[in-house]
This record gives C-alpha cells, structure tokens and sequence, in this order.
C-alpha cells in the first residue's frame, strides 16, 4: 500500500479521517507507524497529500489530512477483456488498475466457460477492492469504470463501435498480421482474448467493429502479462 485511500465515509471533520479494519491493519503492522508519522493519502477521485497520524490504537487510527497534488493523468486506454479465469481476474483488475487503465469491460467469448460468470469475484464488492489495491499500489486516485458484458456479438456488434470512437481500435492476437504499433500519440482500444484465444469468427466479428488484429511477438503471453507488455508499448 503505497497510498492509503480514503472516502469521503472516512472523514470525522473537514481535515480529520477515521480508519479502522483492514488500513488500520496495514498501517499497523506494514507500516509499523505509531502517532505523529505522516503517511501518503489521497482522496478517491481527488487529490493526494500526507495523513498525520493523531491517535492510533487497536480500533481506530485517525489522521490530519493535507492534500498537495493531483493523481497521476489517466492512460488514453480502454480495455475489453474477455472475461478471465476467477483466479486471474483479481490480478488482471489490481494489475490493471495500477497501471492506469480507466475503463474496463468484462465480456464473454466462445472460449470463456460459462462457470466463470457466476465466480463471486465478480461481485461488486470484490471488483471494487481489487481496484483499491491497484491504486493504493500505484499511488492513483482515480478510480476505474468495470462493465460486465455476458454477451459477445451484441456487444461487439452494437456497442464496441461507440466505445471505440475517435481511438485507435486494437485485438491482441498472436497469429495477427500486424506488430503492435508502439509509442502511440492517439487514445487506444484494446481487446484482449480468454486463456484459449478468440476464435476466428470473434476476430471477424472484432475487425468488422474496426479492430485491427496485432501480435505482441512470437512469444504466447498470459492475460495479465499481455495487459502489461502492450501498455508498456502503447504509451
Ligand atoms: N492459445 C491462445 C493464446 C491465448 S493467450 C491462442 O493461440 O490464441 C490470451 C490472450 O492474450 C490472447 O487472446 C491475446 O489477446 C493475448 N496474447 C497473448 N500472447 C499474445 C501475443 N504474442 N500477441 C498478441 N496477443 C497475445
């Protein structure tokens, strides 16, 4: 936790926060700070600063809150992922996260198994703590859109056209044609496959949206590893 997040449910006054369970877990015994450390903070969807912690004991740590500077700029990037294993998906969602990806659809494809829609970490609650974590990692505070598409061709065929407006619209494919391009100046795209891959009818499909299919090398990369190699060439 490089960044403790805080709500606007944390605020006790108009510069006071309250904290208790899991940060004041963390603060405890990651951070080891006792009263009168000062640790990063930032506000969800607002700024960042120093917390000052006032008291500290086995219930509750409370802190004066001075916010300095704005989070880091948000990546141009929207990723259509297809919806990963439950395993995966908590890494995909922190990782991604922390790598400032604001927009991200969870879709379905042929080749992701039903079973996985029904995991319970696709519940809100868990979706919202895994982005916590990513942003806590990255010292971000702003906070990820996830929208869960059960449905593939209605998505690509009715929706992914809007959503893709105005960016550069990309699969990721390791039989693609075309290298992804790198150091790109325009928003971005991205769909990236389930463990076994789109199958070709779901390219089509994708390309007919305007999706042009790109390879990341000759190398097969997991989902999570793919989300990182091609940000790292994008921006
Ligand atoms: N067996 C599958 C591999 C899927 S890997 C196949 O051959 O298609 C899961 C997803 O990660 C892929 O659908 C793709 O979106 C992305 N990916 C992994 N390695 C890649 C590479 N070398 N180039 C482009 N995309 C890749």
């Amino acid at each position: 936790m490089n960044l403790i997040l805080l709500f606007p449910e944390d605020f006790i006054d108009e510069h006071l926060v309250r904290l208790t369970s899991r940060r004041l877990e963390h603060v405890t015994h990651v951070h080891r700070a006792t009263v009168g450390d000062a640790l990063t903070v930032g506000v969800a969807e607002g700024r960042i600063g120093r917390g000052e912690i006032t008291s500290l004991d086995k219930d509750a740590l409370e802190m004066r809150v001075t916010l300095t500077t704005d989070p880091p700029p948000p990546l141009p990037f929207t990723l259509v992922l297809a919806l990963p294993r439950p395993k995966v998906l908590n890494r995909v969602i922190a990782g991604a996260t922390s790598l400032g990806v604001k927009r991200i659809y969870l879709v379905n494809a042929w080749r992701v198994e039903k079973s996985y829609w029904k995991s319970p970490r696709l519940s809100e609650e868990n979706l919202l703590a895994q982005r916590i974590l990513g942003l806590e990692q990255a010292r971000d505070t702003t906070m990820p859109t996830i929208e869960l598409r059960r449905f593939f061709r209605p998505f690509v065929e009715d929706e992914l056209s809007a959503i893709a407006r105005e960016s550069l619209a990309l699969v990721a494919h390791p039989t693609g044609a075309t290298e992804c391009p790198r150091k790109v100046a325009q928003p971005v795209t991205l769909a990236i496959g389930p463990e076994g891959g789109f199958i070709e009818d779901e390219i089509a499909s994708l390309q007919r949206s305007g999706f042009t299919p790109v390879s990341l090398g000759p190398r097969i990369l997991r989902v999570e590893t793919a989300v990182a190699a091609v940000l790292g060439r994008l921006f």
